[in-house]
């Protein structure tokens, strides 16, 4: 029996290059900094696992479900969103960065392993779902895989769900992260109405729980009430709008979607993490410092294109910035923190407990 196009997609992402690379990139917290937080191969799998839950209960398509959730952060820079946002602004002259797209460019041309072409051959579907945002200045010349972002319309609900998995995925393991690191306590969730209403259920149940297992216990029961309600609501607005197929998904709004009570305490949630976690001094400082690491291996680079890799010198030279920018794209935090040494001669403070 051959595997379906989706499968094949897949398969294909798995034995990529940039998918073992996840391993080595931050989520939030520096690989380095511990052994027990999440990194964006974690997360990507959790993702997954997510998206798969809710396509299987929806009669979705799995395989294609949990290619986009496996691909969608491939075209993440080292050091999370402190590494894009920095490599965005090196890059603002040459129309910028943005790591959406740059998964795309990861699955379309940067991979190298097929004897036939460049990329991983994808389907539209696949490549559809990865390409989750777009300027539409950028859209034109993406064609029809961006069709969406100058027409308006959506994905398939593959597709949208892989996303909204990503929301509940890293908001809730950002909760247990957040809390292992000590950067928040549980007192101050408190005042999370989602954590609080499943700490309460589960401190009332098992009082005597151990603090590690009363945490994992709350997350659990709201990564699963997360999951339902996603069920149940996309299944709702589904029928609500009676599309027949995808061709009427995509002409439609967005399906896929939590219910209003839900998304106000998914909103709740993520205002807490962005404000107590991702804001924390700590955080802060590592993220400081892996942005003058990403600038200024841009400006290395930039300045000596001879020190690229012949391979990428060989791209810069077609491709100008873009090459430096997709070489950099590719790095994991480690790497990048070894190759900034090596041609600024300097070390950044914040890296050198690895
Ligand atoms: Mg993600």
């Amino acid at each position: 029996m051959g595997r379906t196009a989706f499968q094949r997609d897949r398969d294909r992402i798995v034995h990529c290059t940039a998918f073992r690379r996840l391993e080595y990139k931050t989520q939030v917290f520096i690989n380095h900094e511990g052994d027990l937080y999440r990194t964006r191969l974690t997360h990507s799998i959790e993702v997954a696992q997510i998206a798969r839950t809710v396509a299987r209960a929806l009669g979705l398509d799995e395989d294609l479900t949990e290619a986009v959730s496996l691909a969608h952060d491939l075209g993440h820079t080292p050091f999370g969103h402190a590494g894009q946002d920095a490599l965005d602004a090196a890059m603002a002259s040459w129309g910028g960065f943005e790591h959406n797209l740059q998964s795309l460019r990861v699955v379309d041309e940067l991979e190298q392993r097929y004897a036939a072409f460049d990329g991983l051959n994808l389907s539209f579907e696949t490549r559809e779902g990865i390409l989750k945002r777009c300027r539409p200045e950028l859209a034109q010349a993406l064609g029809e895989v961006a069709g969406r972002f100058l027409r308006g319309g959506s994905p398939c609900l593959e597709a949208q769900i892989a996303n909204l998995a990503d929301e509940i995925a890293y908001s809730n393991h950002d909760v247990d992260d957040g809390l292992r690191a000590g950067l928040i306590d549980q007192e101050a969730l408190q005042t999370v109405d989602l954590f609080a209403r499943h700490s309460g259920a589960v401190r009332e149940r098992y009082p005597a729980l151990a603090e590690r297992r009363r945490v994992h216990e709350t997350i659990r029961r709201m990564i699963s009430e997360l999951i339902e309600d996603l069920t149940a609501e996309t299944l709702r607005r589904v029928s609500a709008a009676g599309v027949r197929d995808v061709a009427e998904v995509r002409a439609s709004p967005p399906l896929a979607a939590f219910s209003a009570p839900i998304r106000r305490d998914l909103t709740q949630l993520k205002r807490f993490l962005a404000e107590r976690l991702y804001q924390h001094p700590r955080v802060e400082a590592v993220m400081g410092a892996a942005r003058t690491v990403v600038s200024e291996l841009f400006a290395s680079y930039r300045e000596e294109p001879q020190a690229l890799p012949t391979e990428h010198r060989e791209r810069f030279g077609r491709l100008g910035e873009r090459a430096i920018a997709d070489y950099i794209a590719g790095m994991t935090d480690r790497f990048a923190i070894r190759a900034h040494h090596e041609l600024t001669g300097r070390r950044v403070p914040e890296f050198d407990a690895g």
